[in-house]
């Protein structure tokens, strides 16, 4: 089983930025208002999310770090049209096997803690431990057990900076969450919970103050008389003006039903709408949520979850390049 999960873990972690993101999509279903992210050496020595989330009863504990035991399908229609962020049940056997892992957790409406540790996938007994309400999963010495992934790993800054990188993308998505990272024990960096949209405050803090004033407020739905029907189509965010372009595509979020997801098309889209006003070589910024009907999305395309199929990917192309090219033109009049 241990093997099992070791290969697992080879499709889906491949670094401490991987580590973090699970734990903290799982802290995210467990409805968590405050996510702490504690570091050391760049995720290698140490990753620890704690949230205050619903928590895991005690006896539910192993339940947790078992294959496949997701606790978030109930039913197939469901997997179809999946809300969550993670459900195949595979991160948490996955990261234990590949490190020295401890889960600790409260249930809400539960009097007492308990904690389970796992070292390299053999998993030892429940043990009562204080914790308040939420979940603490600790992750020590990634790879410790498996040399030739560890001997893929890169600089303690390298990692930091993959790790950085994602958590920025969530914070986009999500300024509802606070989120509080310390690395090597210092207090690194602070996103305070904002409010239930995107503030121009976290998209500063995100992406820079020229950016954010260069943004322009993009928000459209498709309606049925919409020329080409991006009927049940939303797109909303932040486009930069063309003024404001860069040289890299390192300033470009996007986000379908609030997952950040890689889509060339979808890319190709945007670059299009601004294709008249860049110069060859240069790079739209962008902060954009596309929401449509779940099941006009498949997200189970790569066990990471980076990118996605659509069912009609053309009038989705379309949708995306009217709207900002409207929204652009609108800029120039
Ligand atoms: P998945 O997220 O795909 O269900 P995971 O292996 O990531 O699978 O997690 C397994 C299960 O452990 C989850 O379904 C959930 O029930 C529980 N769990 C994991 N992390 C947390 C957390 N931070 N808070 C509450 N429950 C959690
Ligand atoms: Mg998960």
């Amino acid at each position: 089983d241990t093997l099992i999960n070791q290969i697992a873990a080879g499709e889906v972690i491949e670094r401490p930025a991987s580590v973090v993101k699970e734990l903290v999509e799982n802290a995210l279903d467990a409805g968590a208002r405050r996510i702490d992210i504690d570091l050391e050496e760049g995720g290698v020595r140490l990753i620890r999310i704690r949230d205050d989330g619903g928590g895991i009863a005690a006896d539910e504990l192993p339940l947790a770090i078992q294959r496949h035991a997701t606790s978030k399908i109930a039913s197939l229609d469901d997997l179809e049209g999946v809300a969550t962020l993670g459900f195949r049940g595979e991160a948490l056997p996955s990261i234990a096997s590949v490190s020295r892992f401890a889960l600790t957790s409260r249930r809400i409406g539960n009097d007492h803690a308990a904690t389970l540790d796992v070292e390299g996938g053999r998993i030892g007994s429940i043990v009562p431990k204080p914790h308040p309400q939420g979940t603490t999963v600790e992750v020590r010495d990634l790879f410790f057990n498996v040399p030739a992934r560890r001997k893929f790993l890169k600089a303690e800054r390298t990692e930091l900076g993959h790790i950085e990188e994602w958590l920025r993308q969530l914070a986009l998505a999500r300024p509802d969450v606070e989120l509080r990272v310390s690395h090597n024990g210092k207090p690194s960096r602070r996103w305070k919970g904002e409010g239930d949209l995107l503030s121009e405050v976290r998209l500063h803090e995100a992406l820079g103050e020229e950016f954010a004033r260069n943004a322009l407020r993009v928000d459209h739905a498709g309606g049925a008389h919409t020329e080409g029907s991006g009927q049940g189509l939303r797109l909303h965010g932040w486009i930069a003006q063309p003024a404001y372009n860069r040289a890299s595509a390192d300033q470009q979020y996007l986000y379908v039903n609030g997952r950040a997801v890689r889509d060339r098309s979808i890319a190709h889209a945007i670059k299009q709408a601004y294709a008249d006003v860049l110069f060859h070589g240069r790079q739209p910024a962008y902060v954009l949520f596309l929401e449509l009907d779940p099941r006009r999305v498949d997200v189970n395309v790569h066990p990471a979850k980076h990118e996605v199929r659509f069912r009609d990917a053309r009038l989705i192309h379309d949708f995306v390049y009217r709207t900002l090219q409207s929204a652009l033109a609108e800029t120039r009049a």
